[in-house]
């Protein structure tokens, strides 16, 4: 049997290092951090995401700004409420939940956020500097693997790492920082001729799909380290995964859970990169 990486006690001990980091940071600098969030119509989802991470900002000492615009907000108007956070020095970081309304150029909105206060490492700019290597805001949710994957004590260098799906929130991205992370990393999709192949050989396994059960226990290598980031609704309507996870578990050195595993890091590394860009905006 498998041990649990438990997301949400290593979110748990971040959001702390956090909390204790912002008074230090108001006597030294004279104020918070601020994180913005803005939302564009009514999405329950999105609704509950915004609402986790402004409760976060707030839980850890930060200063939170929300920023609620009807769906049939113009983009025009959205990218003029943008340019005014960018200059507004209060501001440290813009999160654009996604996603938006069809009328409204998402590539757009996101580059018009200054790549300084984009927390979220989506901005144009920061992931060209991940792609070659440079300083740059790391995405949350890949950010947050890979803190996860380091918690097992498993050193990632020289393992083979297979993630599956290649979107650029999540599974690109990951793909990059477990190269960094000195991985052999592969990458596969929806048009992967034999996934079962290429997912035996991984010492480390990210699953990024989006669908129920893509990853069964006869694709998984003994003692593997599965990362689960899929978030679906079974047929009972209950949160789960992209990984069978109890077969699974029975294969696997060390997974995650859903819920509990990805989700809680996502908004724990949201906190770091607030102070992150505080810290770049300060010097
Ligand atoms: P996307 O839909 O953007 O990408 C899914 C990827 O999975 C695509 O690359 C697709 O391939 C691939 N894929 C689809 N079907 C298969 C298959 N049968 N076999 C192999 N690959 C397949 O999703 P995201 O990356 O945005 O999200 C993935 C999951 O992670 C979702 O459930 C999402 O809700 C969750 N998520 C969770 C987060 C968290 O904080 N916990 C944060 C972000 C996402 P192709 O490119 O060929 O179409």
């Amino acid at each position: 049997m498998s041990r649990i990486i438990d997301g949400k006690a290593i979110s748990a001990a971040i959001k702390e290092e956090v909390k204790a980091q912002i008074p230090e940071l108001e006597a030294k600098y004279g104020r918070k951090p601020c994180l913005c969030v803005i939302i564009v119509g009514e999405n329950p989802a999105s609704q509950v995401y915004v609402r986790n991470k402004v409760k976060t900002a707030e839980y850890v000492g930060m200063e939170s700004r929300l920023v609620e615009l009807p769906a049939d907000v113009s983009e025009e108007k959205l990218l003029e409420e943008i340019r005014a956070l960018n200059e507004d020095s209060a501001v440290d970081g813009i999160l654009v939940q996604l996603p938006l309304p069809r009328h409204i150029n998402e590539a757009k909105v996101i580059d018009t956020i200054s790549r300084r206060k984009d927390v979220d490492g989506f901005h144009l700019h920061n992931v060209g500097s991940l792609w070659l290597g440079d300083k740059c805001i790391v995405p949350c949710t890949p950010k947050g693997i890979i803190e996860l994957i380091k918690s097992t004590g498993i050193s990632i260098g020289g393992k083979v790492a297979v993630v599956v799906g290649r979107s650029n929130i999540v599974g690109k991205p990951v793909a990059k920082l477990l190269l960094d992370q000195n991985a052999t990393v592969v990458i596969a999709h929806s048009r992967t001729a034999d996934l079962k192949a290429i997912t035996l050989l991984a010492d480390i396994l990210v699953v990024a799909v989006g669908k129920e059960k893509v990853v069964t226990a006869d694709m998984v290598k003994r003692g593997a380290v599965v990362i689960d980031v899929g978030m679906n609704r079974n047929a009972e309507g209950k949160l789960c995964g992209d990984v069978d996870f109890l077969p699974v578990s029975a294969v696997a050195g060390h997974i995650t859970p859903v819920p509990g595993g990805v989700g809680p890091m996502t908004i724990a590394m949201l906190m770091k990169n607030t102070v992150e860009c505080f810290l770049d905006g300060v010097k």
